[in-house]
């Protein structure tokens, strides 16, 4: 326990519950509670020795039966995809891309960039994700909906080459990224990345470029790197080197960037980002689906490199459900190695917590509950056949719970999901758009 002063007025306190704290000693209390004043943990440690604290509460909610955990960190995502949930499932990657997936974004306005992002919201909080990273069009309206909903994020503009739907040339991209940056400059949610859509799409002046606006801003930088083998065989031709290699060379690799999948990666490879200070987001369902390959993580971890966990967007997942993402890295990791010692439960729960943070720059605010840091809590009902009898929580966590366990949400101290119903957003109305949207695909004959 960690208490700062006894005299913080407290406006939610949180007791009876499983406490997984996820800090530095991964402390568990059972029974726990947890104090939240204003959008911080002003306390949390064994409930006998915090209970005072809850005859000074505004609010008390009584956890038992319940996990109280860190809010989830979904390290990488597309929130709009969502709105292209299934449209074209199971084909071959270039066939899908340039027959399914492109035609169907150039349908895609700000207006509908909000709107799929609005349901992203819904079904991320509904999971209990409450921190996101997102990488895509229109991002000023995607910034819009995830403040509206009041969820925390990372946000970028997807930049390359080639015109934008949105910006147009790339000129433009650039000042839309530094408009973002300096409109959420001091925002307590939302936080601005540069972000590359990849080597192949961006070119060295480009990369280049980027490299340069995120270290004058001091932002983090975001590119997909080495996804696929037809990446790294594309970099070879062009460059004569591997992507990792490729972005060494123009000086990308540092510990402001974060390279997302990192499927096809040399020994070489794997020593120099783990030299560099790289961070690497682990997005296994997406790589599975597309048959991208599997991520040598295990190999990221033994060197030391932070490893977060996203979802990818949804045209690739097909969920934004990070419990099914936990399931999926630990047991593709286990079957690919021939052993199921290795990516245990609690490694896993960390790369959807902690380590996510340390990965997006948020270490200090979020990815654990520690007196001081933001109060982004979710609680999670144990008490289902699903997750009865209760030997190891991490291994509930991972293996057996869904997001639909979740019951509460709380970010920066604020309640946005109470007892399966959401409080910031209107879903039926946003449902009723995602269907909207369909429509005008269908009507186009894309679908
Ligand atoms: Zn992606």
């Amino acid at each position: 326990m960690r208490l700062r002063t006894s005299e913080e007025p407290i406006d939610l306190f949180i007791k009876n519950g499983l406490v997984v704290t996820m800090d530095d000693r991964l402390n568990i209390y059972h029974p726990g509670a947890l104090a939240i004043g204003g959008n911080s943990i002003l306390a949390v440690g064994p409930e006998q020795d915090l209970a005072p604290l809850a005859l000074k509460a505004t609010e008390v909610v009584d956890a038992r039966g319940g996990a109280v955990l860190p809010g989830l960190i979904n390290s990488h995502t597309h929130a709009a995809m969502t709105l292209l949930r299934g449209l074209a499932d199971d084909l071959p990657l270039l066939d899908w891309l340039e027959n399914h997936i492109f035609p169907a974004e150039r349908r895609l306005t700000g207006e509908w960039v909000y709107w799929g992002t609005l349901l992203a919201s819904a079904e991320m909080i509904l999971s209990g994700t409450t921190t996101c990273c997102d990488m895509y069009l229109f991002e000023a309206e995607a910034a819009r909906a995830i403040q509206e909903v009041g969820l925390r994020a990372l946000v970028g503009e997807a930049l390359y080459d080639f015109p934008s739907p949105n910006y147009g040339p790339l000129e433009k991209g650039i000042e839309t990224t530094r408009d973002l940056i300096r409109r959420y400059r001091n925002d307590s949610l939302i936080s601005v990345a540069v972000e590359l859509h990849s080597p192949i799409t961006c070119g060295p002046e480009l990369l280049i470029r980027a490299k340069g606006l995120s270290a004058e801003c001091r932002v983090p930088l975001i590119v997909h790197l080495a996804e696929t083998q037809d990446e790294a065989d594309q970099i070879q031709d062009r460059f004569g080197v591997s992507p990792v290699e490729h972005l060494r060379r123009l000086g990308l690799l540092d510990e402001q960037l974060i390279a997302v999948h990192c499927v096809v990666l040399s020994e070489t490879d794997l020593e120099t980002l783990a030299a560099k200070g790289v961070q690497v987001v682990h997005c296994p369902k997406s790589n599975m689906k597309l048959a991208s390959g599997v991520a040598p993580v295990v190999d990221l971890l033994r060197r030391g490199v932070s490893v977060g966990l996203g979802t990818d967007g949804c045209a690739s997942n097909n969920t934004l459900d990070l419990f099914q993402e936990m399931d999926s890295a630990a047991k593709l990791h286990k079957v690919h190695h021939l052993d199921p010692t290795v990516m245990d439960a609690c490694t896993v729960f960390r790369m959807a917590t902690r380590d996510g943070a340390r990965v997006l720059g948020l270490e200090s605010r979020v990815g654990s509950l520690e007196a001081g840091k933001k109060a982004d809590v979710i609680i999670l009902d144990l008490d289902q056949p699903h997750l009865v009898p209760l030997y190891n929580i991490y291994s509930q966590l991972v293996y057996a719970a869904r997001g639909a366990d979740v019951t509460r949400v709380i970010i920066n101290g604020r309640t946005v999901m109470k007892d399966r119903r959401l409080l910031t957003l209107d879903l039926k109305e946003i449902l009723s758009r995602a269907n909207r949207f369909a429509e005008t695909l269908r009507s186009a004959g894309l679908n």
